[in-house]
């Protein structure tokens, strides 16, 4: 549904096909990408509760409990609120080498049909299975008990599922830190739009605003499945998105990239 909206108005947008520009081809040059409106991608949350049947906190009441101090903790809506901000802000002017502009013109809101008390959400037992809406990225909250659980996953390319594990423990032990939460959905999001992590060997944006050994401390890894036995953790000293590390920048490669996936 995504890709055949994004088809149908750059069809519009464009009265038919570029120049030299046909399905599956080469992607647009970030010159072009940059003649184009933002596009919006939309984002469905999901809320699974921890073994012990506690989930994020929903009712409005409880911000009774920030003006007590001690028990502060983020509200579900409160917590969507600043990720959407986050993502949006990222992809606004996160892209690196690139003087005339920062912007992906990529952007992110929330679906519009879930019907619940708070807007975009779902909130779930510990151990049902989520809904999946169509149509957008269904962000799913889940308890992950593995010692070595890792922050966040997606399915691979074209994958329209995101987790994330292990966050709801941290909020209500008063965390209020949204940005890093943001910044691995944003992650994830880019391997769904076809990025390899920048430590990956053959990664085709390789050469291009990155070295995949100097993402990895003189080490690369053949796979996207994490850094192995290898640990990538901060090797990026240009704060790439795709590395790990702070997740903040895209290079204008990755940028067309997730252009060319969108438009495929
Ligand atoms: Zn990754």
């Amino acid at each position: 549904m995504l890709r055949a909206f994004v088809i149908i108005w750059l069809a519009w947008l464009l009265g038919g096909a570029l120049p030299g520009q046909s399905a599956g081809s080469e992607p647009l040059p970030i010159e072009v990408i940059q003649q184009l409106p933002d596009t919006t991608l939309r984002l469905a949350f999901h809320f699974e509760a921890l073994p012990d049947g506690r989930n994020f906190v929903t009712d409005p009441n409880d911000s009774l409990l920030i003006a007590h101090g001690n028990n502060e903790k983020l509200r579900a809506d409160i917590l969507i609120y600043y990720v959407l901000q986050e993502l949006n802000h990222r992809f606004r002017t996160g892209m690196v080498d690139y003087a005339p502009s920062r912007d992906t013109k990529i952007r992110f809101a929330l679906v519009e049909t879930l019907d619940s008390g708070i807007r975009g959400a779902s909130f779930y037992a510990h151990g049902e299975r989520p809904v999946h809406v169509p149509g957008a990225f269904n962000v799913i909250f889940r308890y992950h008990p593995g010692p070595r659980a890792p922050n966040g996953s997606t399915g691979g390319v074209g994958s329209t599922t995101i987790y994330i594990y292990n966050a709801l423990q941290t909020y209500l032990a008063g965390s209020q830190d949204t940005w890093s939460l943001a910044r691995n959905i944003g992650h994830e999001i880019g391997h769904a739009l076809s990025l390899d992590h920048t430590f990956k060997c053959d990664n085709p944006c390789a050469g291009q605003g990155f070295d995949p050994l100097e993402e990895c401390y003189g080490d690369c890894v053949p796979h996207n499945h994490g850094s192995d036995k290898i640990n990538c953790f901060g090797g990026s000293s240009r704060e790439l998105m795709m590395g790990y590390g702070s997740q903040v920048y895209l290079t204008v490669c990755e940028v067309e990239r997730m252009w060319g996936w969108l438009l495929r």
